[in-house]
C-alpha cells in the first residue's frame, strides 16, 4: 500500500520517476556524498555538550560557535555548574564572546541545564518529544542531539539539508523542514541517516551554495533535477 508521501503529486517533485526509482536515486546520492565528504568521526558522543552547542549555534557561524562552546566548558566545566550559574552571568558571558541572541540563549542554557538535572537526574533524555520540551530545543536541535550526542539514526534538517534535498528532488520544493525529514527518512535506508546532515552541510558550504550553486563542479550533477533545469529555484522555500 502506498503511503501519503509516495502518492504525493506535488509539483516539481515527481519528474516522471516512480517512488522506487526515486529511492534508488536517493541512495546513489547519499553514497556519493559520503564518498565525497568522508568523516572519520560522526559522533561527538556527549549529549549534553551537543545540546549546548546546538543552542549556541542558532544563527551563528560554525567557527564562532565552536570557540564560544569550548570557552564555555573551560569556564563552567559541567551541567551542575551551569545550572547554578545566574542567568545574567551566562548572558554576559555570551554577550562578551560575541554570541547573537545572547539574552535568550543565556536563559535557555541555564534553564535547560536545570531541567535536565531536576527532571531527568542529570541525563539528557534520548526521546525527541522529551528533548523538544527543553528551552531552546526545536526539532532540528533535538535530532542533532540524537544523532551526534547519542549516535542514533536520524536526519536533522537544517537550512542546507532543506535546500539541497529540494534541489535534488528528494522533497517537494515548498514543504516544511519537518516534511523534508519525513521524505528523506522514507527514501534513504536507515543505516545511512546519520551521515545525511553532515554530508549535505559540507556540500552546501562548498558546492551547493544557497546562491549560485556550482553545478558544473558537482559530483551529483547527473543525479540532480535542479542541474537539469527541472526545478525552478524560485519555487524552493
Ligand atoms: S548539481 Fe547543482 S543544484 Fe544539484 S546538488 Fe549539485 S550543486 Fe546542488
Amino acid at each position: 500500500m502506498k503511503t501519503n508521501l509516495q502518492s504525493s503529486k506535488s509539483d516539481g517533485f515527481t519528474f516522471n520517476e516512480s517512488w522506487e526509482e526515486k529511492k534508488k536515486r536517493a541512495q546513489e546520492i547519499v553514497k556519493k556524498l559520503i564518498e565525497t565528504y568522508p568523516r572519520e568521526k560522526i559522533l561527538i558522543g556527549n549529549p549534553y555538550k551537543t545540546l549546548i552547542h546546538c543552542i549556541i549555534s542558532q544563527r551563528m557561524r560554525d567557527e564562532v560557535t565552536y570557540k564560544v562552546w569550548r570557552e564555555l566548558f573551560k569556564k563552567y566545566k559541567n551541567i551542575e555548574t551551569i545550572a547554578n550559574t545566574p542567568i545574567e552571568e551566562m548572558q554576559e558571558f555570551l554577550r562578551k564572546n560575541g554570541v547573537g541572541l545572547w539574552k535568550t540563549k543565556g536563559e535557555w542554557i541555564v534553564r535547560a541545564s536545570q531541567i535536565i538535572l531536576e527532571e531527568y537526574g542529570g541525563k539528557v533524555p534520548d526521546k525527541i518529544e522529551e528533548l523538544m520540551k527543553l528551552p531552546g530545543i526545536g526539532r532540528k536541535c533535538a535530532n542533532i542531539v540524537l544523532a551526534y550526542g547519542f549516535g542514533k539514526q536520524t536526519i536533522p534538517v537544517d537550512t542546507h539539508v532543506n535546500r539541497i534535498s529540494k534541489r535534488l528532488g528528494l522533497a517537494p520544493p515548498k514543504v516544511s523542514p519537518e516534511k523534508v525529514e519525513e521524505y528523506l527518512k522514507q527514501l534513504i535506508p536507515k543505516d545511512l541517516w546519520i551521515y545525511v546532515n553532515h554530508a549535505m552541510v559540507d556540500h552546501g558550504k562548498r558546492i551547493c551554495k544557497p546562491i549560485n550553486p556550482k553545478c558544473t563542479e558537482c559530483p551529483l550533477q547527473d543525479l540532480c533535477p535542479y542541474a537539469k533545469g527541472q526545478i525552478d529555484k524560485r519555487e524552493i522555500r
